[in-house]
């Protein structure tokens, strides 16, 4: 496929180069013994006096080298959703371009896309909550710069077919955004692994669920480094606090612990799955890779009125289309989890 970001990228975009903060100037310097006079803060030692650096540097080699990608393919930001909204911001001209995301999913997508003024254009997934790929291909038009996708899905909880995805990947001459927020809670393996045969294809994940780390917004944004580096024009310059560079090392620096939460949270999820086919007002229970698991009930208003009594709040999903009745559980601890069944069987 012939792929020029340039093709993609907002005109205003094209023609900006990063802003240079005084951090960035000095980065590349052995920083030990220097003096820093240079942005104005405060000299007094305490942690934090000092601007963070605007590259991450520290958390993008210890990612790169987790994810085997490299640091020039990872951008990250406060949260998924800052990551997200520099994509819009990058790419889509505002009241001209359009974008598609394929709902029962992920809200973020439509409220970004309302925030730019960029046309959101809905394709409903099958009722076994796939992507329509014929469909989304026939509402495509020349303006249509990304197509959001989120495997696993939120709320439905399941990962889409590689040969979707892939279709979309070779057929869809934009940007193919991945949302694999709940990715280590699934079996499939993520589509890192393809970041270096598809230009067109953008990752992103979140310290927010499977690390535990959703009070210090770290999203993570991996692409192809011509895409990368526009993203990197249009963000500021220190959208990642120090605390959360702090904070999100430290953690990174124990993955056996990460992998050991993630073992029982998922040990968890399938002891609730047996128990919730035997609820009388339970209709379904869809299949999951997530580290949440959606229902179908009897009344969902009703139930889940009924839980918050009990004192469990649970997510009333009843409003999406295709999620008439549904209920989505979050996976909590065993404690946790005891009483919502306990709750579920009264
Ligand atoms: C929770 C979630 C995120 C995480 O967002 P953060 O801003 O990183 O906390 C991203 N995408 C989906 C689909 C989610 O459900």
């Amino acid at each position: 496929m012939n792929f020029d970001i340039n093709n993609l990228t907002r005109e205003n975009v094209k023609s900006m180069k990063p802003y240079s903060s005084a951090r960035d100037e000095f980065e590349d310097f052995d920083t030990a013994d220097m003096i820093f006079l240079d942005a104005n803060e405060n000299p007094f030692q305490n942690g934090v006096n000092r601007y963070p650096d605007p590259q991450q540097s520290s958390v993008k080699a210890v990612l790169a080298k987790e994810k085997n990608v490299n640091t020039n393919q990872i951008l990250l930001g406060n949260g998924s959703d800052e990551v997200l909204d520099l994509i819009f911001r990058a790419f889509c001209e505002p009241k001209v371009d359009n974008i598609i995301s394929l709902p029962p999913t992920y809200g973020m997508y439509g409220v970004l896309a309302n925030i730019n003024a960029v046309e959101n254009r809905e394709v409903l997934l099958s009722e076994d909550f796939q992507p329509q790929v014929e469909k989304i291909l026939e509402a495509v038009d020349k303006n249509t710069k990304i197509i959001f996708l989120c495997s696993p899905n939120n709320p439905t909880a399941n990962s889409f077919s590689d040969e979707s995805v892939v279709e979309l990947l070779e057929n869809f001459k934009g940007l193919v955004v991945i949302d694999e927020a709940y990715i280590d809670f699934s079996e499939k393996e993520s589509w890192l692994a393809k970041i270096n045969k598809y230009p067109n294809l953008i990752i992103t994940q979140t310290l927010s669920k499977a690390y535990g780390l959703a009070g210090i917004r770290l999203g993570i944004c991996y692409g192809s480094v011509a895409v990368i580096s526009v993203l990197n024009k249009i963000k500021p310059p220190y959208n990642v606090n120090e605390l959360t560079q702090l904070r999100a090392l430290e953690r990174l620096s124990d993955p056996s612990k990460i992998k050991a939460e993630i073992a029982s949270i998922i040990e968890q999820r399938e002891q609730l799955l047996k128990v919730l086919v035997d609820v009388k007002f339970v209709e379904k229970v869809y299949p999951t890779e997530a580290n949440f698991i959606l229902i179908k009930v009897d009344d969902a208003n009703k139930r889940y009125d009924e839980l918050i009594k009990k004192g469990i709040v649970i997510r009333n999903r009843t409003t999406q289309p295709l999620c008439e009745n549904t209920l989505r559980l979050t996976i909590g601890t065993e404690v946790e989890n005891k009483k919502l069944m306990e709750a579920l069987k009264a």
